[in-house]
Protein backbone atom coordinates (compact mmCIF):
# COMPACT_ATOMS: atom_id res chain seq x y z
CA UNK A 1 0.00 0.00 0.00
CA UNK A 2 1.00 3.35 -1.10
CA UNK A 3 0.87 6.02 1.14
CA UNK A 4 1.27 9.66 0.76
CA UNK A 5 3.65 11.12 2.85
CA UNK A 6 2.35 14.40 5.32
CA UNK A 7 4.57 16.81 6.65
CA UNK A 8 2.75 19.16 9.23
CA UNK A 9 4.66 21.89 11.60
CA UNK A 10 3.36 22.45 14.59
CA UNK A 11 3.73 26.01 16.14
CA UNK A 12 3.21 25.43 19.57
CA UNK A 13 3.03 29.21 21.26
CA UNK A 14 4.97 30.58 18.83
CA UNK A 15 4.10 33.42 16.18
CA UNK A 16 2.02 36.50 16.28
CA UNK A 17 0.10 37.21 12.87
CA UNK A 18 2.52 39.26 11.69
CA UNK A 19 5.56 36.40 11.94
CA UNK A 20 2.53 34.30 10.22
CA UNK A 21 2.41 36.59 7.40
CA UNK A 22 5.91 36.58 7.14
CA UNK A 23 6.85 33.08 7.34
CA UNK A 24 4.39 32.49 4.37
CA UNK A 25 5.66 34.76 2.58
CA UNK A 26 8.46 33.14 2.46
CA UNK A 27 7.59 29.64 2.65
CA UNK A 28 5.46 29.26 -0.02
CA UNK A 29 7.25 30.29 -2.89
CA UNK A 30 9.79 27.45 -1.43
CA UNK A 31 7.18 24.83 -2.04
CA UNK A 32 5.86 25.82 -4.40
CA UNK A 33 6.72 23.40 -6.59
CA UNK A 34 6.65 20.31 -4.07
CA UNK A 35 3.99 17.76 -5.03
CA UNK A 36 5.20 14.95 -3.24
CA UNK A 37 3.33 15.85 -0.16
CA UNK A 38 0.94 17.27 2.02
CA UNK A 39 1.72 20.05 3.91
CA UNK A 40 0.14 21.20 7.20
CA UNK A 41 0.95 24.04 9.72
CA UNK A 42 -0.37 24.19 13.12
CA UNK A 43 0.00 27.90 13.95
CA UNK A 44 -1.42 28.96 17.84
CA UNK A 45 -5.59 29.91 17.34
CA UNK A 46 -5.20 33.93 17.09
CA UNK A 47 -2.68 32.87 13.68
CA UNK A 48 -5.11 30.44 12.16
CA UNK A 49 -6.70 33.46 10.67
CA UNK A 50 -3.69 34.64 9.52
CA UNK A 51 -2.48 31.32 8.34
CA UNK A 52 -5.80 30.57 6.25
CA UNK A 53 -5.34 34.08 4.30
CA UNK A 54 -1.74 33.77 3.83
CA UNK A 55 -1.91 29.80 2.22
CA UNK A 56 -4.94 30.50 0.27
CA UNK A 57 -4.10 29.38 -3.06
CA UNK A 58 -1.28 27.37 -2.18
CA UNK A 59 -1.73 23.67 -1.19
CA UNK A 60 -0.86 24.33 2.12
CA UNK A 61 -3.65 23.30 4.70
CA UNK A 62 -4.00 24.80 8.41
CA UNK A 63 -3.90 22.79 11.55
CA UNK A 64 -5.46 23.51 15.00
CA UNK A 65 -3.18 22.50 18.12
CA UNK A 66 -6.24 21.25 19.79
CA UNK A 67 -9.64 21.18 20.31
CA UNK A 68 -12.67 20.68 22.26
CA UNK A 69 -14.98 18.09 22.68
CA UNK A 70 -18.60 19.89 22.86
CA UNK A 71 -20.18 21.57 20.04
CA UNK A 72 -20.35 24.66 21.92
CA UNK A 73 -21.39 26.00 25.93
CA UNK A 74 -19.84 27.43 29.11
CA UNK A 75 -16.40 26.00 28.24
CA UNK A 76 -14.29 29.10 29.25
CA UNK A 77 -10.92 29.46 27.06
CA UNK A 78 -11.87 26.51 24.60
CA UNK A 79 -12.72 25.95 20.87
CA UNK A 80 -15.08 24.01 18.94
CA UNK A 81 -14.38 21.57 16.16
CA UNK A 82 -16.85 23.79 14.03
CA UNK A 83 -15.09 27.08 14.81
CA UNK A 84 -12.03 25.66 13.25
CA UNK A 85 -13.63 24.68 10.43
CA UNK A 86 -15.39 28.05 10.28
CA UNK A 87 -11.86 29.52 10.61
CA UNK A 88 -10.49 27.60 7.90
CA UNK A 89 -8.18 24.63 9.40
CA UNK A 90 -8.58 21.20 7.71
CA UNK A 91 -6.81 19.77 10.58
CA UNK A 92 -6.13 19.15 14.59
CA UNK A 93 -3.85 18.14 16.63
CA UNK A 94 -5.06 16.08 19.35
CA UNK A 95 -3.15 14.63 22.35
CA UNK A 96 0.02 16.00 21.79
CA UNK A 97 2.64 14.98 24.94
CA UNK A 98 2.87 18.70 26.13
CA UNK A 99 -1.01 18.82 26.23
CA UNK A 100 -1.04 15.20 27.98
CA UNK A 101 1.51 16.24 30.40
CA UNK A 102 1.03 20.20 31.47
CA UNK A 103 -2.93 19.84 30.52
CA UNK A 104 -4.59 16.78 31.65
CA UNK A 105 -4.99 15.24 28.50
CA UNK A 106 -5.87 11.76 29.00
CA UNK A 107 -6.72 8.88 26.69
CA UNK A 108 -10.58 9.56 26.96
CA UNK A 109 -10.50 13.01 26.18
CA UNK A 110 -8.39 12.20 23.30
CA UNK A 111 -11.19 10.17 21.97
CA UNK A 112 -13.70 12.35 22.39
CA UNK A 113 -11.65 15.12 20.91
CA UNK A 114 -10.75 12.68 17.80
CA UNK A 115 -14.78 11.82 17.29
CA UNK A 116 -15.82 15.68 17.08
CA UNK A 117 -13.59 16.30 15.16
CA UNK A 118 -14.02 13.81 12.64
CA UNK A 119 -18.08 15.04 13.32
CA UNK A 120 -16.97 18.31 11.77
CA UNK A 121 -15.27 16.78 8.74
CA UNK A 122 -11.77 17.72 10.60
CA UNK A 123 -8.56 15.34 10.13
CA UNK A 124 -7.15 14.77 12.99
CA UNK A 125 -3.57 14.04 14.05
CA UNK A 126 -3.52 12.30 16.93
CA UNK A 127 0.09 11.73 19.40
CA UNK A 128 1.45 8.94 21.22
CA UNK A 129 4.33 8.32 22.65
CA UNK A 130 6.32 7.30 25.58
CA UNK A 131 8.63 9.22 28.16
CA UNK A 132 12.18 8.41 28.69
CA UNK A 133 11.88 6.70 31.96
CA UNK A 134 9.22 4.47 30.42
CA UNK A 135 11.32 3.86 27.17
CA UNK A 136 14.20 3.15 29.40
CA UNK A 137 11.48 0.49 32.02
CA UNK A 138 11.18 -1.49 28.63
CA UNK A 139 7.44 0.00 28.50
CA UNK A 140 7.65 1.84 25.31
CA UNK A 141 4.77 -1.13 24.11
CA UNK A 142 2.58 -0.94 26.78
CA UNK A 143 2.63 2.96 26.51
CA UNK A 144 2.28 2.87 23.03
CA UNK A 145 -0.81 -0.17 22.98
CA UNK A 146 -2.43 1.47 26.27
CA UNK A 147 -2.41 5.28 24.40
CA UNK A 148 -3.59 3.89 20.91
CA UNK A 149 -6.47 1.58 22.36
CA UNK A 150 -7.64 4.62 24.83
CA UNK A 151 -7.41 6.92 22.07
CA UNK A 152 -7.86 5.60 18.58
CA UNK A 153 -8.53 2.32 19.59
CA UNK A 154 -11.80 3.76 20.51
CA UNK A 155 -13.06 4.80 17.11
CA UNK A 156 -15.22 3.04 14.83
CA UNK A 157 -13.51 1.51 11.75
CA UNK A 158 -15.07 4.84 9.49
CA UNK A 159 -13.59 6.95 11.79
CA UNK A 160 -10.32 5.27 12.25
CA UNK A 161 -9.96 5.40 8.09
CA UNK A 162 -9.93 9.19 8.52
CA UNK A 163 -7.04 9.83 11.51
CA UNK A 164 -3.44 9.73 10.90
CA UNK A 165 -1.28 9.07 14.01
CA UNK A 166 1.76 10.73 15.29
CA UNK A 167 4.39 8.55 16.90
CA UNK A 168 6.25 10.92 19.21
CA UNK A 169 8.40 10.02 22.06
CA UNK A 170 8.08 12.39 24.55
CA UNK A 171 12.14 12.21 24.96
CA UNK A 172 12.88 13.27 21.40
CA UNK A 173 10.54 16.52 22.07
CA UNK A 174 12.22 19.73 21.97
CA UNK A 175 15.31 17.91 22.62
CA UNK A 176 17.66 17.61 20.18
CA UNK A 177 17.99 13.63 20.79
CA UNK A 178 16.08 12.46 17.41
CA UNK A 179 14.97 8.58 17.58
CA UNK A 180 17.15 6.64 15.06
CA UNK A 181 14.95 5.43 12.15
CA UNK A 182 15.38 1.98 13.28
CA UNK A 183 13.58 3.20 16.91
CA UNK A 184 11.18 4.90 15.22
CA UNK A 185 10.41 2.30 12.76
CA UNK A 186 10.15 0.19 15.05
CA UNK A 187 7.68 2.05 16.48
CA UNK A 188 5.90 2.50 13.82
CA UNK A 189 5.29 -0.91 13.27
CA UNK A 190 4.12 -1.70 16.76
CA UNK A 191 1.30 1.01 15.81
CA UNK A 192 0.55 -0.87 12.84
CA UNK A 193 -0.01 -4.27 14.94
CA UNK A 194 -2.39 -2.32 16.94
CA UNK A 195 -4.33 -0.76 14.27
CA UNK A 196 -4.57 -4.46 12.86
CA UNK A 197 -5.54 -6.45 15.99
CA UNK A 198 -7.96 -3.60 16.49
CA UNK A 199 -9.47 -3.07 13.25
CA UNK A 200 -8.00 -4.55 10.09
CA UNK A 201 -5.12 -5.47 7.71
CA UNK A 202 -6.29 -3.08 5.30
CA UNK A 203 -6.94 0.00 8.26
CA UNK A 204 -3.51 -0.60 9.58
CA UNK A 205 -2.13 -0.82 6.06
CA UNK A 206 -3.64 2.57 4.93
CA UNK A 207 -3.10 4.37 8.28
CA UNK A 208 -0.25 7.16 7.98
CA UNK A 209 2.11 7.44 11.02
CA UNK A 210 4.36 10.15 11.47
CA UNK A 211 7.15 10.64 13.40
CA UNK A 212 7.83 13.83 15.58
CA UNK A 213 10.86 14.27 18.01
CA UNK A 214 13.41 16.66 16.82
CA UNK A 215 12.95 16.54 12.88
CA UNK A 216 15.44 18.66 11.10
CA UNK A 217 16.68 19.45 7.59
CA UNK A 218 19.89 16.67 8.14
CA UNK A 219 18.08 13.76 9.54
CA UNK A 220 14.52 13.80 7.79
CA UNK A 221 16.29 11.91 4.73
CA UNK A 222 17.19 8.72 7.11
CA UNK A 223 13.86 8.80 8.49
CA UNK A 224 12.00 9.04 5.29
CA UNK A 225 14.39 5.79 4.17
CA UNK A 226 12.10 3.58 6.36
CA UNK A 227 8.93 2.94 4.89
CA UNK A 228 7.39 2.34 7.95
CA UNK A 229 7.59 6.60 8.43
CA UNK A 230 4.96 8.01 6.57
CA UNK A 231 5.75 11.79 7.22
CA UNK A 232 6.57 14.17 10.22
CA UNK A 233 5.46 16.31 12.75
CA UNK A 234 8.01 18.85 13.06
CA UNK A 235 8.53 21.48 15.73
CA UNK A 236 10.97 23.66 16.35
CA UNK A 237 12.17 23.15 12.75
CA UNK A 238 9.05 24.08 11.82
CA UNK A 239 8.92 27.81 12.90
CA UNK A 240 12.23 28.60 10.00
CA UNK A 241 10.54 28.62 6.53
CA UNK A 242 14.02 27.72 4.64
CA UNK A 243 14.29 24.72 7.41
CA UNK A 244 11.08 23.92 7.03
CA UNK A 245 11.17 24.07 3.44
CA UNK A 246 14.22 22.01 3.60
CA UNK A 247 12.19 18.89 5.64
CA UNK A 248 9.28 19.01 2.69
CA UNK A 249 12.02 18.93 -0.03
CA UNK A 250 13.81 15.92 2.01
CA UNK A 251 10.82 13.77 2.21
CA UNK A 252 10.52 12.93 -1.47
CA UNK A 253 14.13 11.62 -1.62
CA UNK A 254 12.76 8.29 0.38
C1 LIG B 1 6.40 18.57 18.40
O1 LIG B 1 6.14 19.61 18.98
O2 LIG B 1 5.46 17.82 18.08
C2 LIG B 1 7.78 18.25 18.10
C3 LIG B 1 8.03 17.11 17.51
O3 LIG B 1 8.74 19.18 18.43
P1 LIG B 1 10.30 19.19 17.99
O4 LIG B 1 10.34 18.92 16.51
O5 LIG B 1 10.77 20.56 18.33
O6 LIG B 1 10.99 18.11 18.76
Amino acid sequence: MKRRPVIAGNWKMYKTQAETSAFFSSFTPLVGAATHCDIVIAPPYTAIAAAVDSARGSKIAISAQDVFWEKEGAFTGEISANMLVEAGCRYVIIGHSERRQYFGEIDETVAKKTKTALGAGLTPIVCVGEMLAQREAGQTETVCRTQFTGGPGALTPEEFSRILIAYEPVWAIGTGKVATPEIAAAAHRFLRQCAESKFSTQAASSLRILYGGSVKPDNIQGLMAQPELDGALVGGASLDAKSFAAIVEGCEKR
